[in-house]
């Protein structure tokens, strides 16, 4: 599947937004911030211009009041009125030294009412020349004070301050007072740093005048540098050529722009100030000037910081979508897997899936579906949609109804395919809400359980006829299932094991019909069975007791095999009762073991036997005793008596002898014709002597007649007797030729004794 990848889709758009935000916001701020240093330069040097016209105007005021001041001094204005120089001299020389120091005066002026120049007390050399200034034209015009900017001969720049001087009405003279201009230039650069150079038309100006008065200044007196300007008055040194491009066309009118300029890697804002004199004649240019090098430095590292600022915000910002969206992302991917396994499951189960939305309308079918009805969602819903599947109209509608009412339909249906093929259906109908509980989907889950059903008949007449089977028959069948319980109990096990089938099923079976001693090994075994469906008895026939109702134990033949059903094994058994058999055999048994004439064992019981005891006494190291024993003159007593009485003889003797052995482990045996042999494991030669002594009177005793006897008139018995410790060089042919032996020496001494071998 491929996973959504939420981080492109989002975060870089994001980040496309972000940056055109801030590089946007940059680019403003930057446009904002220069605007703001620029206005701030504006204003720093309208500022200054306002302060100098300013204090252009309040000196002209101090000035006035001065003149107010020296006008009352009457021996001023007698030696004004007398033109006496040397005494104007001697009473103003001290007052002008004080004004030049305190308000910066240059110039005190006394002018005859001729406007011819008395004195001037800042130059007392010169003097008598005619004073046409408009500051004195005007003074003497109005009769009043009057001031104002005015160009000197040399080119000097200078505030003038001139007050006619009347006596009873009658003009005396005039008193003046100035100020040279750069002074106020130098002050302002002082305090505002900012450099003022003043521009002056050529035309108001006599070069050879202005070229000595700049000389006589110590200042630079280039003339031709512009054409139409020069400059009169400069707080710095240098002037940038390109500050003076603005007016260099028109003749000298100021310039109206605002000019940037560079010079020496340095940066320069320059403002232009028309400048005009006393006569209000535009005479020139007052330019301010202002260093903005470190200004743009310093705008240039703010921007640069704005621009860093917003880098790392950016930074800072995509590191936390990143990391949200990462989160958010990792979400949707396990809910996208959850829905990959669903959707795997629903795709892959054989049950048909179909969901409809509230009108009806399928809206999605799985494979499943596809192949069991032959509808793709598009043909079912042309054809009206998922109730047409019905067979029968009334219980499409009762399903629809029932999940639209928000309930759960689950029933056997009957449904039709594409190829009109009718399916028993089980149909599980439910609907799927939003959060809000609308519902919004409804879901059909079909089961196809046409084959189960047809199974269902099936099984049914399986077992009826299983049923059938196991009722006539004479064996008894029984069920276990895998909680060991009975779950099927035939007539026949009613018959042999005593109980109903309503007094048994669902009991144990173990407990109530297997004797304890198997109740270990069973419970080690059923475990492995419930799982495997296998056992030790599973496929078996054995034989074995059961318990029957009332307790009573008796042989059975059982026959175990393990099937299963619905998953689960089960066990079935069929018991025979096999009580006549077992007492059929045990006679068969003895039979094979006993001598037929007499009951005692036969030949090869007792060969059976000795081989069996002799292997026994050999690992317990004890003896092993054989009487060997025979009937004296029988063929005689035949003779005499006849063969009949001969067999009744044989049966009287073989009893007399087992009589006499008492232990379990002696065994008297027909050894042949009228011989018997006594097996007696465990008894020492002595022991032999006493029991083969015993036997040989108790037969004398019986006191059979025998009147073909040459030694006794009754019946007698010779006997010999052998005992050997077996051993790894000895055997039971040993033991019995032995007591062969001495019962032969028996014979020869005279009959009816006991002889033991070797003595
Ligand atoms: P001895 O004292 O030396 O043993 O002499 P005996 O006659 O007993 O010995 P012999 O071996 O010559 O004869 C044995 C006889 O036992 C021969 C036979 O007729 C008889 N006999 C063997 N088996 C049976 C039997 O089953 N029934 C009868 N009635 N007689 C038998
Ligand atoms: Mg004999
Ligand atoms: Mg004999």
């Amino acid at each position: 599947m491929k996973i959504f990848k939420l981080k492109y889709h989002i975060l870089i758009p994001l980040m496309l937004a972000l940056a055109i935000f801030l590089i946007s916001f940059v680019y403003i701020f930057q446009i904002f911030h220069k605007d703001y240093v620029i206005n701030d330069v504006f204003n720093n040097i309208q500022s200054l211009h306002n302060l100098f016209t300013l204090q252009i105007e309040s000196d002209a005021h101090l000035m006035c009041a001065a003149l107010k001041v020296v006008s009352k001094d009457k021996e001023i204005k007698k030696a004004l009125i007398k033109k006496d120089r040397a005494e104007l001299f001697n009473i103003t020389k001290s007052l002008f030294e004080e004004l030049k120091e305190d308000f910066r005066i240059t110039h005190f002026y006394f002018t005859g009412p001729d406007r011819i120049n008395i004195l001037r007390v800042n130059n007392p050399d010169k003097y008598g020349d005619i004073t046409n200034r408009f500051t004195t034209i005007n003074a003497e015009k109005t009769g009043k004070q009057f001031s104002g900017i005015e160009l000197g001969t040399f080119g000097t720049f200078a505030l003038r301050a001139v007050m006619p001087w009347y006596e009873d009405k009658k003009l005396i003279g005039f008193v003046e007072l100035a100020e040279e201009i750069d002074s106020i230039t130098q002050k302002f650069n002082k305090i505002f740093g900012l450099d003022i150079y003043i521009l002056i038309n050529k035309q108001y100006l006599d070069r050879k005048h202005w070229e000595t008065g700049m000389k006589m200044l110590g200042r630079e007196a280039r003339w031709d540098r512009f054409p139409s300007v020069v400059i009169i008055d400069q707080t710095s040194k240098v002037f940038p050529d390109k500050l003076a491009t603005n007016f260099i066309d028109k003749d000298g009118a100021p310039g109206t722009s605002n000019v940037e300029v560079t010079f020496n890697n340095r940066n320069y804002y320059s403002k232009y100030f028309p400048v005009t004199d006393a006569g209000n004649r535009l005479i020139g240019t007052m330019v301010i000037v202002r260093d903005i090098t470190d200004l743009k430095m310093h705008h240039k590292i703010t921007i640069a910081i704005v621009t860093a600022i917003c880098i790392v915000l950016a930074i800072i910002l995509f590191a936390i979508f990143y990391r949200f969206l990462g989160g958010v992302e990792k979400q949707i991917e396990s809910e996208n897997i959850e829905l990959l396994r669903i959707n795997k499951v629903v795709e892959s189960t054989s049950d048909a899936i179909i969901l409809a939305d509230i009108s009806g309308k399928a809206v999605y079918s799985n494979n499943a579906f596809l192949e069991l009805f032959g509808y793709t969602t598009e043909e079912l819903n042309r054809l009206g949609g998922p109730s047409i599947l019905h067979a029968d109209y009334k219980t499409a509608k009762e399903v629809y109804n029932s999940i639209i009412q928000g309930n759960s339909w689950k029933g056997e249906v009957k449904m039709k395919t594409r190829d009109n093929d009718l399916l028993n259906i089980l149909l599980r109908a439910d609907h799927i809400s939003d959060e809000k509980g609308n519902i919004i989907d409804l879901m059909m889950l079909y089961t196809n359980i046409t084959e189960n059903k047809q199974c269902e008949t099936a099984i049914i007449e399986n077992e009826e006829m299983f049923s059938t089977i196991t009722s006539i028959a004479n064996d008894a069948v029984i069920m276990m299932n895998d909680n060991g319980a009975i779950s099927y109990w035939n007539a026949a096990a009613e018959k042999i094991l005593g109980y109903t089938s309503e007094e048994v099923l669902g009991k144990n079976l173990h407990k109530l019909l297997s004797p304890e001693k198997f109740h270990a090994a069973f419970l080690k075994g059923f475990t492995k069975f419930k799982i495997t469906g296998k056992g030790n008895a599973i496929g078996k026939t054995l034989e074995l007791e059961a318990v029957r109702k009332g307790g009573d134990e008796f042989p059975i033949e059982l026959s175990l095999s393990s099937v299963k059903l619905k998953g689960k094994w089960l066990a079935v058994g069929i018991i025979r009762d096999i009580t006549d058999r077992k007492k059929l055999e045990e006679e068969l048994k003895k039979l094979s073991y006993l001598d037929g004439l007499t009951g005692v064992a036969n030949r090869r019981h007792l060969d059976e036997v000795i081989e069996f005891e002799w292997k026994r006494m050999m690992r317990e190291s004890k003896p092993v005793s054989m009487i060997m024993g025979d009937i004296d003159y029988f063929k005689a007593y035949n003779d005499t008596y006849g063969h009949q009485k001969g067999d009744d003889c044989l049966k009287k003797v073989a009893n007399t002898l087992k009589i006499v052995v008492k232990r379990p482990a002696d065994l008297v045996a027909r050894y042949g014709g009228e011989e018997f042999a006594v097996l007696l494991p465990g008894i020492d030669e002595k022991g032999a002597d006493n029991i083969a002594d015993k036997m040989r009177s108790k037969i004398e005793a019986l006191g059979i007649n025998h009147s073909g006897s040459q030694n006794c008139s009754v019946v007698t018995m010779s006997f010999g007797v052998s005992t050997i410790i077996p051993a790894t060089d000895n055997n039971t042919t040993d033991l019995i030729k032995t007591a062969d032996y001495a019962l032969y020496k028996a014979k020869k001494e005279g009959r009816n004794r006991v002889v033991i071998y070797g003595k």
